[in-house]
Protein backbone atom coordinates (compact mmCIF):
# COMPACT_ATOMS: atom_id res chain seq x y z
CA UNK A 1 0.00 0.00 0.00
CA UNK A 2 1.03 3.61 -0.91
CA UNK A 3 1.76 5.12 2.50
CA UNK A 4 0.50 8.24 0.90
CA UNK A 5 -2.51 9.28 -2.01
CA UNK A 6 -3.15 12.38 -3.05
CA UNK A 7 -6.55 12.00 -5.27
CA UNK A 8 -7.34 15.34 -7.35
CA UNK A 9 -5.94 17.48 -4.84
CA UNK A 10 -6.22 21.36 -5.78
CA UNK A 11 -5.11 24.11 -3.65
CA UNK A 12 -6.08 27.71 -4.37
CA UNK A 13 -5.02 31.18 -2.78
CA UNK A 14 -8.21 32.77 -2.24
CA UNK A 15 -9.06 32.84 -6.12
CA UNK A 16 -5.67 32.16 -7.71
CA UNK A 17 -4.88 28.13 -8.02
CA UNK A 18 -1.95 27.02 -6.78
CA UNK A 19 -2.11 22.99 -7.18
CA UNK A 20 -4.36 21.78 -10.01
CA UNK A 21 -5.62 17.75 -9.54
CA UNK A 22 -2.84 16.36 -8.09
CA UNK A 23 -2.80 12.65 -8.38
CA UNK A 24 -0.12 10.55 -6.80
CA UNK A 25 1.54 7.95 -4.65
CA UNK A 26 4.08 8.37 -2.32
CA UNK A 27 5.30 4.75 -1.74
CA UNK A 28 6.38 3.50 1.38
CA UNK A 29 10.31 3.97 2.24
CA UNK A 30 10.65 6.08 -1.06
CA UNK A 31 12.64 9.62 -1.13
CA UNK A 32 10.55 11.44 -3.70
CA UNK A 33 11.88 14.98 -4.62
CA UNK A 34 8.90 17.39 -6.11
CA UNK A 35 11.33 19.32 -8.91
CA UNK A 36 9.91 22.54 -10.27
CA UNK A 37 10.80 26.37 -10.36
CA UNK A 38 10.26 28.72 -7.76
CA UNK A 39 6.84 29.54 -7.22
CA UNK A 40 5.44 26.74 -8.84
CA UNK A 41 3.58 25.43 -5.66
CA UNK A 42 5.92 22.75 -3.94
CA UNK A 43 6.12 24.55 -0.66
CA UNK A 44 2.04 24.34 -0.66
CA UNK A 45 1.48 20.80 -1.76
CA UNK A 46 3.94 20.01 1.69
CA UNK A 47 1.97 22.72 3.98
CA UNK A 48 -0.93 20.23 2.84
CA UNK A 49 0.82 17.16 3.36
CA UNK A 50 1.50 18.25 7.13
CA UNK A 51 -1.57 19.78 7.84
CA UNK A 52 -0.65 23.87 7.78
CA UNK A 53 -2.68 24.81 5.21
CA UNK A 54 -5.90 23.34 4.23
CA UNK A 55 -6.81 21.73 0.71
CA UNK A 56 -9.31 22.98 -1.58
CA UNK A 57 -10.53 20.29 -2.73
CA UNK A 58 -9.77 16.60 -3.00
CA UNK A 59 -8.34 13.82 -0.77
CA UNK A 60 -5.20 13.27 0.80
CA UNK A 61 -4.82 10.17 2.21
CA UNK A 62 -2.09 8.26 4.54
CA UNK A 63 -2.02 4.37 4.54
CA UNK A 64 -5.04 4.16 3.38
CA UNK A 65 -6.73 6.97 5.84
CA UNK A 66 -8.57 10.02 4.98
CA UNK A 67 -6.38 13.02 6.84
CA UNK A 68 -8.11 16.41 5.01
CA UNK A 69 -8.64 17.56 8.27
CA UNK A 70 -6.18 15.88 10.57
CA UNK A 71 -4.76 18.26 12.60
CA UNK A 72 -1.23 18.75 12.11
CA UNK A 73 0.50 16.85 15.62
CA UNK A 74 -1.53 13.57 14.61
CA UNK A 75 0.43 13.11 11.54
CA UNK A 76 3.30 12.11 12.66
CA UNK A 77 5.09 13.96 9.95
CA UNK A 78 8.83 15.90 10.79
CA UNK A 79 9.01 19.10 8.82
CA UNK A 80 12.69 20.56 7.89
CA UNK A 81 12.95 24.49 6.58
CA UNK A 82 15.31 25.80 4.87
CA UNK A 83 15.24 28.78 7.08
CA UNK A 84 15.97 26.40 10.24
CA UNK A 85 13.31 28.27 12.45
CA UNK A 86 15.43 26.81 15.28
CA UNK A 87 14.74 28.83 18.94
CA UNK A 88 17.42 31.20 19.96
CA UNK A 89 16.96 31.50 23.18
CA UNK A 90 16.94 27.26 23.41
CA UNK A 91 20.60 25.54 23.72
CA UNK A 92 20.58 22.62 20.67
CA UNK A 93 20.23 20.09 23.32
CA UNK A 94 16.98 21.98 24.53
CA UNK A 95 16.39 22.54 20.95
CA UNK A 96 16.18 19.01 19.75
CA UNK A 97 14.37 17.58 22.44
CA UNK A 98 11.38 20.70 22.16
CA UNK A 99 9.27 18.10 20.47
CA UNK A 100 9.29 15.18 22.87
CA UNK A 101 8.70 17.53 25.62
CA UNK A 102 5.49 19.24 23.39
CA UNK A 103 4.33 15.46 23.55
CA UNK A 104 4.43 15.27 27.08
CA UNK A 105 2.92 19.08 27.43
CA UNK A 106 0.15 18.17 24.74
CA UNK A 107 -1.78 21.28 24.54
CA UNK A 108 1.09 23.85 26.26
CA UNK A 109 1.37 25.52 23.11
CA UNK A 110 2.64 28.62 25.08
CA UNK A 111 6.43 28.90 24.35
CA UNK A 112 7.35 31.17 27.38
CA UNK A 113 5.84 28.57 29.74
CA UNK A 114 7.28 25.99 28.45
CA UNK A 115 10.78 27.27 27.95
CA UNK A 116 10.42 27.48 32.22
CA UNK A 117 9.41 24.31 32.76
CA UNK A 118 11.81 22.56 29.73
CA UNK A 119 15.02 22.28 31.82
CA UNK A 120 12.80 20.49 34.43
CA UNK A 121 11.65 17.88 32.46
CA UNK A 122 14.71 17.27 30.63
CA UNK A 123 16.82 17.12 34.04
CA UNK A 124 14.17 15.14 34.92
CA UNK A 125 13.70 12.79 32.16
CA UNK A 126 16.79 10.19 31.28
CA UNK A 127 14.95 9.05 28.09
CA UNK A 128 14.39 12.21 26.50
CA UNK A 129 17.86 13.10 27.30
CA UNK A 130 18.71 9.74 25.87
CA UNK A 131 16.73 10.09 22.72
CA UNK A 132 18.57 13.49 22.45
CA UNK A 133 21.75 11.94 22.88
CA UNK A 134 21.30 9.46 20.16
CA UNK A 135 19.93 12.03 17.64
CA UNK A 136 22.64 14.10 18.15
CA UNK A 137 25.43 11.29 17.78
CA UNK A 138 23.41 10.33 14.45
CA UNK A 139 24.43 14.25 12.93
CA UNK A 140 27.77 14.44 14.90
CA UNK A 141 26.42 17.61 17.44
CA UNK A 142 27.53 15.74 21.07
CA UNK A 143 29.74 18.51 21.32
CA UNK A 144 27.72 20.98 21.04
CA UNK A 145 24.62 20.44 22.85
CA UNK A 146 25.16 23.43 25.48
CA UNK A 147 25.38 25.66 22.29
CA UNK A 148 22.93 28.59 21.31
CA UNK A 149 21.78 28.24 17.32
CA UNK A 150 23.95 32.08 16.81
CA UNK A 151 27.30 30.41 18.06
CA UNK A 152 26.91 27.72 15.05
CA UNK A 153 27.62 27.85 11.29
CA UNK A 154 25.07 26.97 8.86
CA UNK A 155 25.87 23.56 8.30
CA UNK A 156 25.74 22.53 12.17
CA UNK A 157 21.96 24.62 12.12
CA UNK A 158 20.71 22.74 9.74
CA UNK A 159 21.79 19.30 11.20
CA UNK A 160 20.20 20.50 14.68
CA UNK A 161 17.28 21.25 12.54
CA UNK A 162 17.07 17.47 10.94
CA UNK A 163 17.88 16.36 14.01
CA UNK A 164 14.78 17.95 15.88
CA UNK A 165 12.52 16.55 13.03
CA UNK A 166 13.97 13.15 14.05
CA UNK A 167 13.87 12.92 17.52
CA UNK A 168 9.75 11.79 17.48
CA UNK A 169 11.02 8.92 15.01
CA UNK A 170 8.25 10.51 12.42
CA UNK A 171 6.60 8.12 9.74
CA UNK A 172 7.32 10.94 7.23
CA UNK A 173 9.76 13.17 6.44
CA UNK A 174 8.84 16.67 4.57
CA UNK A 175 12.17 18.97 3.95
CA UNK A 176 11.50 22.02 1.99
CA UNK A 177 14.93 23.64 0.25
CA UNK A 178 16.61 22.59 3.81
CA UNK A 179 20.02 23.10 1.92
CA UNK A 180 19.17 26.22 -0.20
CA UNK A 181 20.99 28.47 1.79
CA UNK A 182 24.27 26.74 2.55
CA UNK A 183 27.48 27.47 0.48
CA UNK A 184 28.43 24.86 -2.38
CA UNK A 185 30.85 22.26 -0.40
CA UNK A 186 28.68 22.22 2.29
CA UNK A 187 25.38 21.75 0.31
CA UNK A 188 27.34 18.49 -1.23
CA UNK A 189 27.92 17.20 2.35
CA UNK A 190 24.92 17.49 3.59
CA UNK A 191 23.38 16.38 0.48
CA UNK A 192 25.34 12.75 1.36
CA UNK A 193 24.24 13.28 5.01
CA UNK A 194 20.28 13.17 4.35
CA UNK A 195 20.72 10.42 1.71
CA UNK A 196 22.21 8.35 4.33
CA UNK A 197 19.92 9.65 6.79
CA UNK A 198 16.99 8.28 4.78
CA UNK A 199 18.83 4.82 4.22
CA UNK A 200 19.50 4.73 8.02
CA UNK A 201 15.71 5.23 9.18
CA UNK A 202 14.34 3.82 6.36
CA UNK A 203 11.04 5.66 6.41
CA UNK A 204 9.77 7.66 3.55
CA UNK A 205 10.81 11.21 2.84
CA UNK A 206 9.28 14.17 0.48
CA UNK A 207 11.94 16.53 -0.24
CA UNK A 208 10.98 19.99 -2.02
CA UNK A 209 13.74 21.70 -4.23
CA UNK A 210 14.44 23.64 -7.33
CA UNK A 211 18.16 22.45 -7.44
CA UNK A 212 18.26 19.52 -10.40
CA UNK A 213 21.44 17.85 -9.40
CA UNK A 214 20.08 17.60 -5.63
CA UNK A 215 16.84 15.75 -7.27
CA UNK A 216 19.03 13.75 -9.45
CA UNK A 217 21.21 12.78 -6.69
CA UNK A 218 19.18 11.71 -3.65
CA UNK A 219 15.71 10.95 -5.42
CA UNK A 220 14.29 7.25 -5.95
CA UNK A 221 11.57 9.36 -7.67
CA UNK A 222 10.81 12.77 -8.85
CA UNK A 223 8.03 14.91 -9.68
CA UNK A 224 8.34 17.50 -11.85
CA UNK A 225 5.69 20.39 -10.84
CA UNK A 226 5.06 23.26 -13.14
CA UNK A 227 2.65 25.61 -12.19
CA UNK A 228 1.07 23.37 -10.14
CA UNK A 229 0.60 20.59 -12.05
CA UNK A 230 2.42 17.07 -13.29
CA UNK A 231 4.98 17.21 -15.57
CA UNK A 232 6.67 14.56 -15.46
CA UNK A 233 7.01 11.49 -12.63
CA UNK A 234 10.04 8.99 -12.80
CA UNK A 235 13.32 7.46 -11.41
CA UNK A 236 16.12 10.04 -12.08
CA UNK A 237 17.37 8.08 -15.17
CA UNK A 238 13.99 8.25 -16.50
CA UNK A 239 13.79 11.51 -15.99
CA UNK A 240 17.25 12.50 -17.20
CA UNK A 241 16.79 10.10 -20.40
CA UNK A 242 13.60 11.34 -21.24
CA UNK A 243 13.49 13.45 -24.62
P1 LIG B 1 7.31 27.02 -4.29
O1 LIG B 1 7.51 26.31 -3.00
O2 LIG B 1 7.30 26.11 -5.46
O3 LIG B 1 8.26 28.15 -4.44
P2 LIG B 1 4.87 27.97 -3.06
O4 LIG B 1 4.06 26.78 -2.78
O5 LIG B 1 5.63 28.59 -1.94
O6 LIG B 1 5.84 27.64 -4.29
O7 LIG B 1 3.95 29.09 -3.68
C1 LIG B 1 3.15 28.88 -4.82
C2 LIG B 1 2.43 30.16 -5.14
O8 LIG B 1 1.47 30.41 -4.11
C3 LIG B 1 3.31 31.39 -5.18
O9 LIG B 1 2.82 32.22 -6.21
C4 LIG B 1 3.11 32.04 -3.83
O10 LIG B 1 3.31 33.42 -3.88
C5 LIG B 1 1.67 31.69 -3.54
N1 LIG B 1 1.39 31.55 -2.09
C6 LIG B 1 2.04 30.77 -1.21
N2 LIG B 1 1.53 30.86 0.02
C7 LIG B 1 0.51 31.74 -0.08
C8 LIG B 1 -0.44 32.28 0.84
N3 LIG B 1 -0.43 31.92 2.11
N4 LIG B 1 -1.34 33.16 0.37
C9 LIG B 1 -1.36 33.50 -0.91
N5 LIG B 1 -0.51 33.06 -1.84
C10 LIG B 1 0.42 32.18 -1.44
P1 LIG C 1 9.34 29.62 0.21
O1 LIG C 1 9.83 30.33 -1.00
O2 LIG C 1 10.35 29.42 1.26
O3 LIG C 1 8.58 28.38 -0.12
P2 LIG C 1 6.90 30.98 0.47
O4 LIG C 1 6.96 31.75 -0.79
O5 LIG C 1 6.06 29.75 0.46
O6 LIG C 1 8.34 30.60 0.94
O7 LIG C 1 6.40 31.95 1.60
C1 LIG C 1 6.62 31.78 2.99
C2 LIG C 1 5.37 32.19 3.74
O8 LIG C 1 4.73 33.31 3.14
C3 LIG C 1 4.34 31.09 3.77
O9 LIG C 1 3.75 31.03 5.03
C4 LIG C 1 3.35 31.47 2.72
O10 LIG C 1 2.06 30.98 3.07
C5 LIG C 1 3.41 32.97 2.74
N1 LIG C 1 3.19 33.52 1.38
C6 LIG C 1 3.90 33.26 0.28
N2 LIG C 1 3.43 33.91 -0.77
C7 LIG C 1 2.37 34.61 -0.34
C8 LIG C 1 1.44 35.48 -0.96
N3 LIG C 1 1.49 35.76 -2.26
N4 LIG C 1 0.48 36.03 -0.20
C9 LIG C 1 0.42 35.74 1.11
N5 LIG C 1 1.27 34.93 1.75
C10 LIG C 1 2.22 34.37 1.04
Amino acid sequence: MPSITFKNLSKSYGSTPIIREFTADIDDKEFLVLLGPSGCGKSTMLRMIAGLTDITSGELLFDGELVNTLEPRARNVAFVFQSYALYPHMTVQENIAFPLIMDRFKGWYHIPILNSIMRRVLANSPDVRDRVTEVAEMLELRELMKRRPKTLSGGQRQRVAVARALVRDPSLYLLDEPLSNLDAKLRTQMRGEISALFRRVSKSFVYVTHDQVEAMTMATRIIVLNHGEVQQIGTPNEIYNSP
